[in-house]
Order: C-alpha cells, then structure tokens, then sequence
C-alpha cells in the first residue's frame, strides 16, 4: 500500500463523516504507528477532536485479531488462509446450489473504502443477488430517499465551507454537531456563529451542541425541546406560520415566489395539507410553546441564507422520509436552495457512509445511484463487469436479519456488528445463530464475529489505502502505514481473493487498489471524472462526470436533478412512532451517542484515551420522573422496553424532557439497541431507533 518512504502518510480519521486530514507516523514495528497533526489537511486544518487523536490506539491493541478462525463443534481454531478461502468458497457454493443465489446476503461497510464496498458489491451482484446493504440503511436511508426522490442526489446540498461563509441561520434538527461533527462544529458552525449567524436547534435533548453556542442564554438562538417523533407538528406549524405570515404581508419576503414558480412543483398539496391544521394542537404534541415555534419560523423565513442541518433524530423514524420531505419543504417555499450558505444537509455519521452509498452497496442501486431496475442504467455496468446483474432490488440489511434462517442461510459480514447497531438486538442474535454459514471479517472479535463459521482478521484503517467520501461529498485518498500487523489482510486483498476463487481472475484480480478505483469510476458517473492523481491531497467533492472537472461546493444552481428539473414540494401529516407510552411502558426512549464513542463501540471501546471519558453506558432522566419512580442520580437502574431491559447508572437531569429517557447503543452488555423497536420506514427501511415504549425501576440486587 502506498507510503511515502519514512515521512508519515497523510490519510483521514476512520470515525466520523467530517473527514479530517491526520498522519500516521509508522514506527520500527507493524501496528507500531502514532498520530500526527496535519496542519495543510483541507477540511480541519490540522484540527481534530478527542476521537481522531486516538484513532491510532486501536492498531497495535491486544484484541487484535491475527489468524484467520474456523468453528468447529462449537468453538474457533485457528486456520491458514487457505482453509478460511476454501471453506467460504465451498460454502457460498453450496447455498447457491441448494437454494438460490438470494439466499445469501452481504453486509458493506462505511468504516472501510470506497474501493473495498465497491469489490464487494460486485461479489454479491456476480454472485446473483442484490441482497447487498450497508449501514447507511441505519442512519440516513430515509434522508437519502427524500433527497434523491425531491431534490435529486442523496447527499448535503452544500458543503461545510460555504455555510462558513454564507449561512445566516443554521436550523439544526435531530442533529448534533457538537457532539458527533465536533470538528464541523468548532471549525466551521462556530466561526459562522462568531460572525452573526443563528442557531436554532430542535432536538429532546439538550446536548454538547446546545452548549457549546450557549443556545438559551441569549434571545438569539433557541432550542426548541421537541418531543421525539412530533417533529411533523413542529415543521408544520413553521411551514403554515410563514403561510400565514405571506398572506399578511405579501411583500415582506416570507417566501421566496419566484422561486416556487420557476423552481418548483407540489406548492398546492402542501397549502392544502396546512389547510385544516390546528397549531395550538400541534404545539402540544410537539411539547413546545407555540409561540417559540412561531419566532422560530420568523428568525429562519427572515434570513438571507438559511441552511438545515439534519441527523438522526429525523431520519430514524416510521415517518422518516416524511420528516426529510417536510425540511426539504421549508427549504424550497423560502427559496434556500441551490446558492451558497443554504439547502437541507445530512450530517453523516462514519468516515464513509457517503462514499458506501455512492459506489452501490445498496439492493436497490449500483454505483453512482443507478436504479438496478433501469434497464439501461444496469445495461452499461454489465457492459463493464460482463455478467448480468438482478433487475429486481434486493433485501436491505435489517430484512436480510429478519429473513435470516428462513429465506436467507448464509451472510458476509465485512466491518459490521448487526448485533450491535440493529434494533432488537436480542432477536437478530437468535436469528443470526440460525443461518447455515456466516463469515466475519473485521479487525476485532465482534459480538457478531462470535456467532460467524469463518472469521478473517483484517488490517485497520491506518494501515491501508483506498478513498472515502465525507458528509459534503469529498472523496479523499487514506494512506496506509507500511507494516501490517501479524498475518491480517487487507479488506481489499481478501475481497479479491474470494472473488477470483468464486468466479474469475479477471472479474476479480486487480493490480493495486487504484485499479478498482479505475474501474470504480468507469460505471459511476459522479465519480467518472476522478483519477487518484486528481484527488490529490485535497480531494474533490462528487458530481465530478469528466476529468478536469473541480467538483461541486453546492448543488442545483439552475435546476434540480429531479425527471421535470424542478424540486419537489408535498405536504405531509404526523405520523406517531410506532410505540406510544401506554401504561405498562410509560415513557419515550430514545436514543443517540457520545462524543467519545463510535456506534457499536468495536474500536471506541478499546480506546484507553475514550474509556477514560466515557467507561459505561447511562440513561439520562427528568428530574420529576426520577421522583416518581424514587430514582436518586447515579443509582443503577433497569430500562425495560417490550424486547429486553439493561442495566444502566442513572443521570438525572433536566437535559432531557420529562417523560423521555435517553441511552446509548455503544456498551455490548447494556446496548440501547437491546430495547429499540426494528419497525421500519416502508419505504426506506429505516427503523425507529428514536422513539419506543419503555419502562425503568431502580434495579434491585439479588
Ligand atoms: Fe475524526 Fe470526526 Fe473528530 Fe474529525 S471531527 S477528528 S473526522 S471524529
């Protein structure tokens, strides 16, 4: 893998979907590398927060995995390579001989590269199957459906450094930077905020992002404490205000006519949608003041430049896409889209959600979005890969795990722990027990690598190269240190191998990582225009269709990328979650995470820098909930839903509002995600993970 003789490479931080520069200094040893700052790197400057300086703690850990495993009568040995190839290949063979090639599934991965999802989405196709999904389905599935369906791409209209420079208000809602894109918010939200610009934040819980602007202590931001799941109410009563406020004073700017009629379509269905809607009502289902609603939809309507910021408190809903559609409402009667400082944005969770998305490993598209059910789309990648691809979408992930054992009987799990970070995680582990053939293929032992018939160790991010694609769409090269530890294999090199062993070498055999990106950016066009030369240090953020082109910091400047060009408006009515409090479980819970942990926590966890902070689990409780159920502050507590219960310390405090208790899913024993609810969106497939019934009582020792 690339190096650069004894100088540390330049590469990006493995956590979150800002995409930091750092470098990684390789000492005598393998696994031996230590973190540097990258002063020159273009999206922090050199800036990283507590995760990315500790990001080289997980390479040399003890709990490495270095020998390929097989199980047998119940327990793992240790195997040569080739054992592991054989028996995978044998296995997956088999499946497809019995049954049909539907009855495997593949798990991508955004904590690995754009080239390696993009190998394995190739695998899964060539195997005869579109039952490939990554953890994107978890997090913004239904951002992306909303986004792609109304605006046209499924990714952040804008990108961080023009609404550095632009952004008058930032409406963040169900996100929270200051926890989750620390650097984006410290280098980029807050030096807007040193300029003038507003914040108003909606989210239940009050959080690092409400701290670090002082939101509250001032008249200039706001922190609307939405109850989880009423976020329709709450747009509705924003979208219907300035309505309103238009019908009153027409030439006041409310909304933005010219744009509504050049731009866009479904202006009627969303005035008729308000018609009949009651804003006192709402306010009450949305549990804040109508009257703070109201200044909210002002301060937002009144800007010059106004951008949406939106996370998972959005997307993780029954009514997800919904949520998404009703930002994408308020953007476009108001005319912030399609010019700098403005537009709908997700903020992407891991360092290449985006990037696992773009390159297809997703049932339902291939490389660069294009629907497995176009012929012509699907026509000109078979005309690159020379096999003939499934026309019908395949299963998502979360369908993958609910047909575990019945319809499907073997899975490929590279760089994912379902078990963690799926809802339900008691029933995907009894279900995952039942599969005829799993393979794991991960750095770590994880809690689903345990219940796997083959494990692979692969290398860590640092010590191998490829490019990843940040939450504003920039593709950017990693860089491996020179060494790897003990006898891991790059996620790339085990791909290929499987691949060629499985069908051919030259469907499968590439000469270096580079040559997958080649091949990569034949069959997707917001990529076509890339080389690795070009990407450089800097990167380029996609649509890039031909070489020379220096990508997009915006989109939609002249038209959206829908069929009629215009952006899509369509007026949406509350949908509650899928669980509402009754009385064996009173409460919402909802769920979110920290600062110093990442998702399922395989790599956190093992950080001794990120365990100092943040050691165990926690459930945040209002301060008269705690009296009712006679909770005292760091008592340990059982959090019950109807799928499990935890054992958890209690925070008390007025964070969070009262009726709600919030957790985390990243301690294994104590997982929120033992207790979530694996409802989905219908259309997008994403499940609730923030909001569902639950109960909570002082836990009583034995
Ligand atoms: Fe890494 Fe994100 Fe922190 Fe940057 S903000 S250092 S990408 S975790």
């Amino acid at each position: 893998m690339s190096t650069e003789g004894d100088e540390p490479v330049k590469t990006i931080c493995p956590y979150c979907g800002v995409g930091c520069g750092i470098k990684v200094n390789q000492g005598d040893d393998p696994g031996d590398v230590s973190f540097m700052p990258w002063g020159e790197a273009p999206v922090n400057e050199g800036r990283v927060c507590i995760k990315g300086g500790a990001a080289t703690q997980v390479v040399d850990h003890e709990d490495r995995l270095t020998e390929p495993l097989i199980k047998e009568d119940g327990e793992f040995r240790e195997a040569t390579w080739e054992e592991a190839y054989s028996r995978i290949v044998s296995e997956m063979e088999r499946i497809r001989d019995e049954n049909d090639p539907d009855a495997m599934g593949f798990f991508g991965s955004s904590k690995t590269m754009n080239e390696e999802n993009y190998l394995l989405q190739k695998i899964a196709r060539r195997y005869g199957t579109n039952n490939v999904d990554n953890c994107t389905r978890m997090c913004h599935a239904s951002t992306v459906w909303a986004l792609r369906r109304s605006l046209g791409a499924g990714a952040m209209t804008n990108s961080m450094v023009d609404l550095e420079e632009s952004a008058d208000v930032f409406w963040i809602q169900g996100a929270n930077p200051g926890e989750q894109h620390p650097i984006a918010n410290s280098q980029y939200f807050r030096q807007a905020v040193l300029e003038g610009a507003t914040v108003i934040q909606v989210d239940p819980h009050a959080n690092k992002t409400t701290r670090s602007f002082k939101i509250g202590e001032t008249d200039r931001h706001m922190h609307l404490q939405v109850n989880p799941g009423a976020d329709i109410p709450l747009l509705n009563i924003v979208l219907k205000t300035i309505l309103e406020r238009h019908e009153e004073e027409p030439d006041a700017g409310w909304i933005d006519e010219a744009f509504i009629d050049e731009r866009t379509e479904g202006f009627d269905h969303l005035k008729e949608t308000l018609e009949d809607f009651d804003k006192e009502a709402a306010a009450e289902e949305a549990g804040v003041p109508l009257e703070d609603i109201e200044l909210a939809a002002e301060k937002y309507a009144m800007a010059n430049n106004a951008a949406i910021f939106t996370g998972m408190g959005m997307s993780q809903h029954t009514c997800g896409v919904d949520n998404v559609q009703n930002e994408i409402n308020l953007a476009l009667i108001t005319g912030n889209l399609g010019k700098p400082g403005t537009g709908v944005n997700p903020l992407r969770g891991q360092n290449n959600v985006q990037g696992t998305s773009d390159v297809g490993a997703m049932p339902n598209v291939l490389p660069g979005y294009q629907p497995v059910n176009d012929d012509e789309a699907r026509g000109s990648v078979e005309d690159v890969w020379g096999f003939e691809v499934p026309d019908e979408p395949g299963l998502t992930n979360v369908e993958i795990s609910h047909e575990a054992g019945h319809s499907v009987k073997g899975l490929y799990v590279m760089g994912e722990n379902p078990i963690m970070s799926e809802p339900d995680g008691n029933e995907v582990e009894e279900r995952l027990k039942s599969l005829e053939f799993m393979v794991a293929q991960d750095i770590f032992m994880t809690e689903t690598a345990e219940f796997a018939d083959v494990v692979l160790p692969a290398t860590t991010w640092a010590e191998r190269g490829g490019t990843v694609t940040n939450t504003d769409r920039r593709v950017q090269r990693m860089r491996g240190a020179e060494m790897v530890h003990e006898n891991t294999k790059h996620d790339l090199d085990i791909l290929m191998e499987v691949g060629s062993r499985l069908f051919s070498e030259d469907e499968f055999r590439f000469d270096d990582v580079e040559a997958v990106f080649e091949e990569l950016r034949e069959v997707c066009p917001i990529y076509h225009g890339m080389t690795y030369d070009a990407l450089g240090e800097t990167g380029i953020q996609w649509p890039c269709y031909e070489e020379g082109d220096q990508g997009d910091q915006y989109l939609y400047e002249d038209s959206f990328d829908t069929e009629s060009g215009l952006g899509h408006i369509e007026g949406v009515r509350h949908q509650p979650p899928a669980e509402v409090p009754d009385e064996e479980y009173p409460l919402i819970l909802t769920t979110a995470r920290l600062e110093e942990h990442y998702n399922t926590g395989t790599m956190s966890r093992r950080s001794p820098t990120l365990m100092r902070q943040h050691p165990e689990n926690f459930v945040d409780v209002h301060p008269n909930d705690a009296e009712e159920y006679g909770i005292e502050d760091g008592d340990m507590v059982t959090l019950r839903s109807r799928r499990g219960e935890i054992e958890v310390k209690a925070q008390v405090t007025e964070d969070i509002k009262e009726g709600v208790v919030w957790t985390t899913p990243h301690f294994a024993a104590a997982s929120a995600n033992r207790l979530t609810n694996d409802v989905l969106d219908e259309r997008a497939k994403i499940p609730e993970y923030k909001a569902a019934a639950a109960d909570i009582a002082v836990t009583v020792s034995d």
